[in-house]
């Protein structure tokens, strides 16, 4: 099926940033959290299941998905959020087997954005490489914060849910820190983007 890697990173490490960057090298860009909204857009194939798992208290007036109400609801409680998750996994997985297939013939190499690749596990089987975007946690929050408009405690109610820093690492082959300027991401996907041509080279 080609050479994929996939990029992970916990909320606000710069993972789009960085995606963005393969992206300008040519670099096919596969992004989970992409399709999952689509899924979850008007008429996307994952709400008649939302609604009936949760009800139609998630719906607005016009019958689209209120996806504040959603985030609340799934973050206030990990049933409810294993709940979400049991219904858009299977579906993403799906979407994004479909989408790499009808890509990684036309490339060297192809990045699957999974931002929570450490929490679920999943697609470990379908990469060649894991690529994890570092960064304090101070940091997140402070991006976070900014980007959301949010205060602190919701900033780091969101990162606890996520995986911590040592386990993303434990599970990355390969890291790029996004601590400073933007500008230092370059040198570090220059690189990366050698390694993975080569490599992608070498087991094609
Ligand atoms: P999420 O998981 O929330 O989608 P992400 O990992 O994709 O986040 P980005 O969207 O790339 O992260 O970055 C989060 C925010 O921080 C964005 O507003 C981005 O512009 C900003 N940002 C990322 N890296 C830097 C940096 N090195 N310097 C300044 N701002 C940055």
């Amino acid at each position: 099926m080609g050479f994929v890697v996939g990029l992970t990173g916990g909320i606000g490490s710069g993972k789009s940033v960085v995606a963005e960057q393969f992206a300008a090298k040519g670099v096919p860009v596969i992004d989970t959290d992409r399709i999952a909204h689509g899924l979850t857009a008007p008429s996307g194939a994952a709400l008649p299941a939302l609604r009936a798992t949760f009800g139609s208290g998630i719906f607005d007036v016009a019958g689209r998905l209120d996806r504040a109400a959603l985030r609340e609801l799934v973050f206030a409680d990990a049933a409810e959020r294993k709940r979400l998750e049991a219904i858009l996994h299977p579906l993403i997985r799906e979407e994004s087997a479909r989408q790499l297939a009808s890509v990684t013939n036309a490339a060297p190499y192809t990045l699957l954005v999974v931002p929570l690749l450490v929490e679920t596990g999943a697609y470990r089987d379908h990469l060649d490489r894991v690529l994890a975007v570092d960064c304090a946690e101070e940091t997140q929050l402070r991006r976070v914060m900014a980007r959301n408009g949010c205060g602190r405690a919701e900033a780091e109610r969101i990162l606890a849910t996520q995986a911590g820093r040592e386990a993303r690492l434990a599970a990355a082959d390969d890291v790029i820190v996004n601590e400073g300027e933007l500008s230092a991401l370059t040198p570090q996907v220059d690189h990366l983007h050698r390694l993975y041509l080569g490599l992608a080279h070498h087991e094609g």
